[in-house]
């Protein structure tokens, strides 16, 4: 057994929200992490259960006194990860981050610098990229710089795709849960 950081990321619409809700189900051994944001709560979201609401003053200061595993600004927001919260819930278990892949790469690189516990990462993706992918091979009628446009979008994704240690294609979501299972459960049995 061991405990093992694991960063799940993937383009929006990748659906790794309810994939990773469904993962933690019945699951004591894993955490899932809590990150902090200057964004407003939508509609039904609490203080403390996907993210804690803190303003853009707050989140500074944080960032000031190093209180953040990783951190990044996106949609015009701040999200982080806590430093202390990850490192205490390793001491334990296993921890998963959902988060965007250029924080995900922050903390993979931290916690790998500190040479204590394996990070794996897993890469959610939508089955539209494939299919995007498809498009730009097989049909013309787009303009040249529409098709340009699409490829670079597609070559960015499988940029990162290439940095991940898993890639899971959720398409059906049964199938997809159970890969993701399947990966998890692999990684902490490992010797
Ligand atoms: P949303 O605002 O839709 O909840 O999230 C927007 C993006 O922020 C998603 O890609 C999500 O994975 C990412 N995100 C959520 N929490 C964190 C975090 O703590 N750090 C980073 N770097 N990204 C995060």
């Amino acid at each position: 057994m061991r405990n093992v950081l694991f960063i799940v990321s993937g383009p929006s619409g990748a659906g790794k929200g309810t994939l990773v809700k469904a993962l933690m189900q019945g699951r004591r051994d894993l955490w899932l992490s809590v990150s902090l944001t200057t964004r407003a709560p939508r509609r039904g979201e609490k203080h403390g259960e996907a993210y804690y609401f803190v303003t853009k003053e707050e989140f500074e200061q944080r960032i000031a006194r190093g209180e953040f595993l990783e951190y990044n600004n996106h949609f015009e927001n701040y999200y982080g990860t806590l430093l202390s919260d990850v490192m205490r819930e390793l001491q334990t278990r296993s921890v998963i981050l959902e988060i965007e892949p250029m924080g995900g790469f922050q903390a993979a690189e931290k916690i790998r610098a500190m040479g204590k516990y394996p990070v794996v990462l897993i890469m959610i993706t939508p089955p539209s990229l494939h299919a995007l992918e498809e498009r730009i091979n097989h049909r013309g009628k787009e303009s040249a710089e529409q098709m340009r446009e699409r490829r670079e979008r597609v070559a960015f994704e499988l940029a990162q795709a290439d940095r991940y240690d898993y890639s899971v294609l959720n398409d059906d979501l049964d199938t997809a849960i159970g890969e993701l299972r399947a990966i998890i459960d692999k990684e902490i049995n490992k010797e």
